[in-house]
């Protein structure tokens, strides 16, 4: 079936179960020829998937239902969400968030907590460490926890290899800090992975959806990438790192070695310091009320509300961010023929401001065949794409690995 997201090939399971529950996420109740149809997957592999996800204890039966489309009467399926909770974790350059969700993204609460640049990283985990503890016994059906990280993320090693402006935190050893800290499996993710994760299984794209490209535009610049509910990870897992490909051979260099890195040119780092530059009677002063250190998150939105009041100096300082955003869709509509880019985190909050100089960069640019097929969006996820996408982390991983799940629905002892 054309345009299906399912496979019927043994070796796929998890990208079937990954169909499925993205369809169970949607769809509060539906049966398993419903879940067929949609996948293109055969009813006999529908009941396969369905039943490993009955005994993991995520689906269960809720009766007879009435088909939508054909009137035939079935057995109803549903997610098992709220006994199936997940903590996701956003880890970023000034600040962590926490929040609690269920495996169909219903979120029930939410934290954040920032700290200064230079603060000692083990105070900071010491401190996100307390925060998990705190919610675990407050939440009781929380199987596992995602954990996003900015990259380039060496996911064997669990090491971040370049923080820009962070390089206290390049030792740091995030599989080690949290493997047997709690007594909840903790998977690290990339955060422009995580972000693609969240748009993969929360963002309403579609079941047709081939190739999704989500382009984090935050403190840090990169791409995650999933083709058919699958990352594309690379031999190390810091594929798609799109804020380190050059944008200008001989620009200047980068600290991860580079020169004229795409990072350099329109971070929210960068849109401050041009905005210092070029615009600094529309920054709110260094201390922000409550003794808040200004973070480049306040700064692009001050610069976002002057362009929007029509300051001809704010708005030139958001065109050039825009026009480097788009070279950085060129190279990822012709290097990678994505079905959909979404623009996320701390810059996107311009969207607005920023789409129309995006598409013009990229119809003047891009292979005219590949532009005809690729929709450019602005995130709509009302939660923070970094933090739903640790969240998604975590769920993703319950579905690839069900063996970590007993017949009763639990994860089993130490893993
Ligand atoms: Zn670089």
């Amino acid at each position: 079936m054309r345009g299906a997201t399912g496979k019927n090939n043994s070796d796929l399971t998890e990208m079937n179960r990954s169909a499925v529950m993205k369809i169970l996420q949607q769809q509060e109740v539906c049966s398993r020829a419903d879940i067929a149809r949609q996948t293109g997957l055969t009813q006999a592999a529908i009941t396969k998937i369905v039943a490993s996800m009955m005994e993991m204890g995520i689906v269960s039966e809720v009766g007879i239902i009435t088909g939508s489309s054909d009137n035939r009467r079935s057995i109803g399926l549903k997610l098992n969400a709220d006994r199936h909770q997940i903590i996701g974790v956003k880890f970023a350059r000034e600040m962590f968030a926490l929040g609690v969700f269920d495996i169909s993204g219903k979120m029930y609460t939410q934290t954040e907590t920032k700290f200064p640049l230079e603060e000692n990283p083990q105070i900071v985990l010491s401190a996100m460490k307390k925060q998990i503890h705190d919610m675990l016994k407050k939440y009781e059906n929380v199987v596992s926890i995602g954990l996003a990280v900015p990259g380039p993320y060496l996911r064997d090693e669990g090491r971040i290899a370049v923080v820009t402006r962070m390089s206290s935190w390049h030792t740091i050893n995030f599989i080690e800090e949290f493997k047997e800290e709690f007594q909840k499996p903790v998977f690290i993710e990339h955060d422009a992975n995580a972000g693609a994760l969240a748009e993969w299984f929360f963002g309403g794209h579609g079941q047709s959806l081939h190739t999704l490209a989500y382009f984090l535009v935050g403190e840090g610049v990169g791409c995650g990438m999933i083709e058919r509910g699958r990352l594309f990870l690379g031999v190390q897992g810091s594929a798609c790192e799109l804020g380190h490909v050059s944008v200008d051979v001989l620009g200047p260099r980068c600290e991860c070695g580079n020169y004229g890195c795409l990072e350099m040119y329109c971070s929210a780092s960068a849109l401050w310091k041009k905005a210092q530059k070029y615009v600094p009677e529309c920054l709110p002063g260094e201390n922000l009320k409550g003794g808040e250190t200004l973070q480049s998150g306040d700064a692009c939105n001050a610069i976002f509300e002057a362009a929007r009041l029509g300051n001809q100096k704010a708005l030139d300082v958001v065109r050039e961010i825009a026009e480097y955003i788009g070279y950085g869709c060129v190279t990822l509509i012709n290097g990678y023929n994505p079905d959909v880019i979404i623009i996320g985190d701390v810059v996107s909050q311009g969207g607005d401001l920023l789409m129309p100089t995006i598409l013009e960069v990229v119809k003047q640019r891009v292979i005219p065949e590949l532009h005809t097929r690729v929709q450019i969006k602005i995130s709509n996820l009302q939660v923070d794409p970094t933090l739903y996408g640790a969240a998604a982390t975590a769920t993703n991983k319950v579905l690839q690995l069900p063996s970590m799940f007993s017949a009763a629905g639990k994860w089993g002892p130490g893993k």
